[in-house]
C-alpha cells in the first residue's frame, strides 16, 4: 500500500463513506490521523466504518470520525452541514467530494428523464452545494485540499454513458474553474479519476466483469489519500489513481 501521509488533526469531510472508494478513504484518513466527518445515506455502512476507525485508534491512538447520515439531494441538509462543521471547529481541512451514481446505461434517448436528473443532482448539484457550503470553512485552513471524483468517462466517448459521462465532466469544469479562483490561495483543487475499481458501482456498469480483475478499493483509495497532505501543492490537475499519473487542465493565460 502507499505511504499514508501524516493527517494529524486535519478535519476531512468525505462523501459517500458507506461503502466503496469513499469508504476506504475514510479510514486510511483516520488511519493517518484525520478526524473524518463521514457522509452517507446507510448509516450500516458509516456504523462499520466507524467501528473500524475507533479499532484502529484503540491499536495506535490516531482517528475519528464523526457519522453524518444524509441524502445529498436535501440541498438544505448540505447547506446546514457546512454550518455544522463552522461551529464545530471553524474551517475545513479536507474535502473529499466522492458519492457518486451511475444511473443506467443506456442509449440517449432511452434515459428516463427521472434517472438523468438524479445522476445531475447528486452527482453534480450536491457537488456544488457542497462546495458553496464549504468554500469559506476551506479556506480557513492553512492547507485546505478538495479532492473532486471524476472518472475517465468524462473525457473518453463512450456509447451509453451519456448521464453520467455528462455529469462527470461538469464535476471536472467546476474542479477547473475553483482550482483558478483559488490559484493564489492555500487552498489546492483536483480531480480524480480512480479508474476501474472493485466496487458495488463498477458491477453494476459491467456485471459480466470478473471484480477479482480490478484493484481493490483499498488500493487505489491509498493512492488518493496523499493528495490531502499538507505538502502536496499541485493543483488544477485530474489525478489518475490508477495509472499514478497526473494530467493538467489548460488553465487561462
Ligand atoms: P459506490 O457505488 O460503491 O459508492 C457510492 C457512494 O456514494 C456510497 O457510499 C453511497 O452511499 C454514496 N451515495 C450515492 N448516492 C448518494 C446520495 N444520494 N446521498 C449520499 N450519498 C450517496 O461507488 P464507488 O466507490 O465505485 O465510486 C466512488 C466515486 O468514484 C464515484 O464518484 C464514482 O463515480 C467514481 N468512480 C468510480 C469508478 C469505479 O470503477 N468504481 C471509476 C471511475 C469513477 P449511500 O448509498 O450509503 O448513500
Amino acid at each position: 500500500m502507499t505511504a499514508l501521509p501524516d493527517l494529524t488533526g486535519r478535519i476531512a469531510l468525505v462523501t459517500g463513506a458507506s461503502r466503496g472508494i469513499g469508504y476506504f478513504i475514510a479510514r486510511h484518513m483516520a488511519a493517518a490521523g484525520a478526524h473524518v466527518i463521514a457522509v452517507a445515506r446507510t448509516t450500516g455502512g458509516l456504523e462499520e466504518l466507524d467501528d473500524q476507525i475507533k479499532a484502529e485508534k484503540d491499536r495506535t491512538g490516531k482517528g475519528e470520525a464523526t457519522l453524518v447520515p444524509l441524502d445529498l439531494t436535501d440541498m438544505d441538509g448540505i447547506d446546514r452541514l457546512g454550518g455544522a462543521v463552522n461551529e464545530r471547529w471553524g474551517k475545513l481541512d479536507i474535502l473529499v467530494a466522492n458519492a457518486g451514481l451511475l444511473g443506467v446505461i443506456a442509449p440517449i434517448g432511452h434515459v428516463e428523464a427521472k434517472t438523468f436528473e438524479k445522476v445531475m443532482t447528486v452527482n453534480v448539484t450536491s457537488t456544488w452545494r457542497l462546495i458553496r457550503s464549504v468554500d469559506p470553512l476551506l479556506r480557513q485552513s492553512d492547507a485546505g485540499r478538495a479532492i473532486l471524483l471524476s472518472s475517465g468517462a468524462a473525457h473518453s466517448a463512450r456509447a451509453f454513458w451519456a448521464p453520467y459521462a455528462a455529469s462527470k465532466a461538469a464535476v471536472e469544469a467546476m474542479a477547473r474553474s475553483w482550482a483558478d479562483e483559488t490559484r493564489n490561495m492555500a487552498l489546492c483543487v483536483n480531480s480524480v479519476d480512480p479508474g476501474a475499481t472493485r466496487t458495488a458501482m463498477r458491477a453494476q456498469a459491467m456485471p459480466g466483469e470478473d471484480p477479482e480483475t480490478l484493484p481493490h478499493p483499498g488500493d487505489i483509495a491509498a493512492r488518493i489519500v496523499p493528495l490531502a497532505d499538507p505538502t502536496e501543492t499541485r493543483t488544477g490537475q485530474i489525478y489518475q489513481a490508477r495509472h499514478d499519473r497526473w494530467v493538467s487542465y489548460r488553465m487561462p493565460e
